[in-house]
């Protein structure tokens, strides 16, 4: 049966980036995935800075990938009330398809060494000497990177993340308006949800709208929100797709078979943003495949190491901002300090903490608000 050191489930950003990391570490790499390159994939395309240091971090050529999409330097963010903050941010977001951006970090893993085969994984099992892949490869290591439905998780007895850790989204492509202004806009009907508009630079924006499966979330419902939220939009190419948010303890077994990216459940439960843990998780993992029988165990610490703290404040953060009054003074204490925007910043898109100066200034700015409501 044919052989191989790794191979990978899924030539996202999470497997892509799996097999760049198992490459400098010498090892055979096969990428296996359902769809042929360049695809398309329901997303937001909104990129954080961090995730492109972790491709350049891998060798990858950031600039060739975003070329043609120019940097979004501003984020405007709407709070539950309606309050209104709009600063320059850290350092700039790019905004770049996903059925461009997957295809050339893609084709930046294929450059290094490792190969690609279109395949629909079904049934993976896991022996002394390996991992047996639908009975046609065996592989010494195998990460699932195969998305929010994966596949390789369930193979491992991983069941799906519950409706209250899930989202679902929709998203279109509709004619854009400030190129430079990122915009994301929240709101206490089904919260949490909210709208995002990200300019593409090419005159259109990604729109969309997203809430909790445990909200009983319907495609009308999905629309409804998306209009309510951004009037006068018409989006074209509606998609919806579901998200697994991270719950703070991503559930790698020991052994050979490690999970990546959406797969583990790594998208930040605050923003939807998923692609800078998906390359930071896929790094990992394509890093930890060279300790073959022992790798789960080596990735699950070498993850817990970088991500394990921002994973626990991204958790507390989400239980605080189930009362849409608390955000609104987290949005307020945003919009009188730009160090406090920055850490929220940081927080949702990348590997921030919640920081004193940001818990501090909420509770001033609630202080100097109007009385709470009582929930
Ligand atoms: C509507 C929406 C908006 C979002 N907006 C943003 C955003 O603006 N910014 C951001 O950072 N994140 C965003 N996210 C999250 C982001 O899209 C994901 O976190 C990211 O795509 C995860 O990457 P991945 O490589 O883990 O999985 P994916 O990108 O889903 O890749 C998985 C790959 O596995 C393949 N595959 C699946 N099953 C099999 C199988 N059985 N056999 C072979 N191949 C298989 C698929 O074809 C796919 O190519 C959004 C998500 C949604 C749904």
């Amino acid at each position: 049966m044919e052989s191989w050191d790794v191979v990978v489930v899924g030539g996202g950003p999470a497997g892509a980036a799996a097999a760049l990391a198992a490459r400098r570490h010498g090892a055979s790499v096969l990428v296996l995935d359902r769809s042929d390159f360049p695809r398309d994939k329901v997303c937001g395309d909104g990129i954080a800075p961090e995730a492109l240091d972790v491709l350049a971090a891998l060798g990858v050529d950031v600039d060739a990938v975003t070329a043609g999409y120019p940097a979004v330097p501003r984020l405007r963010l709407t709070s539950p009330s309606g309050r209104t903050v709009e600063r320059a941010m850290h350092r700039p977001a790019v905004v770049v398809p996903r059925a461009v951006l997957d295809g050339r970090v893609l084709a930046a893993a294929l450059d290094a060494g490792a190969q690609f085969r279109r395949h629909t994984v079904r049934r993976v099992t896991t022996g002394p000497a390996g991992v047996d892949v639908d009975g046609v490869l065996t592989a010494g290591v195998l990460i699932g990177a195969d998305g929010a439905e994966s596949v390789v998780r369930r193979a491992l007895g991983i069941g799906p993340n519950r409706p209250d850790r899930l989202a679902i989204a929709i998203r279109g492509y509709a004619p854009a308006g400030d190129p430079g202004v990122q915009v994301i806009t929240t709101t206490d009907q089904r919260w949490p949800a909210y709208a995002w508009s990200f300019p593409i630079g090419d005159g259109r924006a990604n729109v969309g709208y997203g809430e909790l499966v445990s909200g009983g979330a319907t495609r009308a419902g999905l629309l409804e929100g998306l209009h309510r939220l951004l009037p006068g939009t018409a989006p074209e190419q509606l998609r919806a797709h579901r998200l697994p948010l991270s719950t703070g303890r991503p559930r790698q077994p020991d052994g050979r078979v490690l999970l990546a990216g959406d797969a583990v459940s790594l998208i930040n439960p605050m923003t939807g943003e998923g692609i800078f843990y998906a390359v930071l998780s896929g790094a990992l993992a394509g890093a930890a495949a060279a300790h073959g029988a022992d790798a789960g165990r080596v990735f699950r610490t070498a993850l817990q190491r970088r991500l394990g703290r921002h994973l626990q404040h991204t958790a507390a953060a989400s239980r605080l901002s189930s009362r849409p009054w608390l955000m609104d003074a987290a949005f307020g204490a945003a919009a009188a300090d730009q160090r406090v925007f920055d850490d929220v910043v940081a927080l949702g898109l990348a590997d921030g903490r919640l920081t004193a100066r940001t818990l501090g200034s909420a509770v001033a700015s609630l202080s100097r608000r109007a009385p709470r409501p009582r929930c």
